[in-house]
């Protein structure tokens, strides 16, 4: 079976690095939504928790159950909102208000300039009057910013709308309110940071996404991943490997099967040039569902160190590369 390791000790050089900027471990709410980007929710919620992370954000009610008992927050992204003592449901809509149970914890987004999730700017007093008449425990206000991997000036546009928000929230005489508005992205470029908490996802997985031009915080990848033989053969020259035989043997050579494919979440494109392993071996010919072939006769072979390097060549992102990989790979921690 394909394995991936977690390194321990670069998740948590990660950490350090984020509450450099944040000022506190406290104040950092770690986003294990989506299987933890692919690493593994509840393995890398019990490392956090053993860092001294306090909160977490999941996608789900369900992710939020595996790992409340961890935390003493867990943030919903998008659920149906009931009342529970350690999970807080995010507001999207007016209409989740209506919807939600209560005396359920809930954090109200605000759609400061996204226009994806989080309501209008001048629906806030609505919001916060519905809240407290439908008897909704209002424990966070919270954005999310669009651009603040890119070099322009929309994030202190957000920023702004966002310091609106504050001042409404804070008019209206909730207490016990916490406010939120960070990504990685957003962390990484922060020369001063005083909200009550940041969303760190793709940072703490050991990825900066922010163009070189900004300082750059240097992040150590968690993951590998690593893929076993499962036969090796003699190829002769001119003799084709895989599907529809693309890739044709220029010499005799030693090639073995390993037991990754895209069934196990990693990535099958028609691209002419090879994706190059961790090592340095090309992938013959095509990904099958659940085997490549490469140019070796390890028992084991590396194929990703680094998400960001591998999502150069299949131009997408590290967060893609991570999130895909297979729940049933396994996972463990180095
Ligand atoms: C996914 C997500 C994050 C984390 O974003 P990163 O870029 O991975 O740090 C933060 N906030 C919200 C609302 C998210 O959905």
């Amino acid at each position: 079976m394909a394995t991936i390791t977690i390194n321990k000790e670069n998740f948590y050089y990660n950490l350090n690095q984020i509450a450099l900027k944040t000022g506190s471990v406290e104040k950092i709410a770690v986003v294990l939504k989506d299987n933890a980007y692919g690493h593994g929710l509840e393995l890398m919620a019990g490392l956090a928790h053993d860092f001294g992370i306090k909160h977490a954000v999941v996608k789900n009610i369900k992710e939020a159950q595996a790992i409340r008992y961890l935390f003493k927050t867990v943030l919903v992204l998008k659920d149906d909102i009931v009342a529970d003592e350690v999970i807080s449901f995010t507001i999207n809509t007016l209409s989740d208000i209506a919807n939600a149970q209560e005396g359920a914890r809930v954090e109200l987004k605000v759609d400061t300039g996204m226009h994806r999730n989080g309501i209008a700017l001048h629906e806030v007093e609505e919001a916060l009057s519905e809240i407290e008449e439908k008897g909704l425990n209002l424990v966070g206000v919270m954005t999310h910013f669009r651009a603040a991997d890119v070099l322009s000036s929309e994030l202190f546009w957000q920023k702004k709308n966002f310091e609106i928000v504050k001042k409404k929230v804070m008019v209206s005489g909730f207490k016990n309110v916490r406010f939120h508005s960070h990504n990685s992205a957003a962390i990484l470029r922060a020369k001063e940071f005083d909200e009550g908490l940041v969303r760190a996802g793709i940072a703490i997985y050991g990825y900066n996404e922010l163009p070189s031009s900004y300082d750059e915080v240097a992040l150590k990848p968690v993951l590998k991943l690593f893929a076993k033989k499962t036969a090796t053969r003699i190829l002769n020259k001119s003799q084709r490997v895989g599907y529809a035989g693309d890739f044709t043997a220029p010499k005799d050579m030693t090639v073995s099967t390993y037991d990754l494919g895209y069934g196990d979440g990693w990535t099958r494109t028609e691209n002419n040039n090879a994706y190059m392993t961790a090592e340095g071996l090309p992938i013959l010919g095509r990904v099958s569902m659940d085997f490549i072939s490469l140019e070796s006769e390890k028992k084991e072979v590396l194929i990703m160190d680094n998400a960001q390097e591998a999502a150069k060549h299949f131009g997408t992102i590290s967060y893609e590369m991570t999130t895909g990989l297979s729940k049933d790979i396994e996972r463990v921690v180095v």
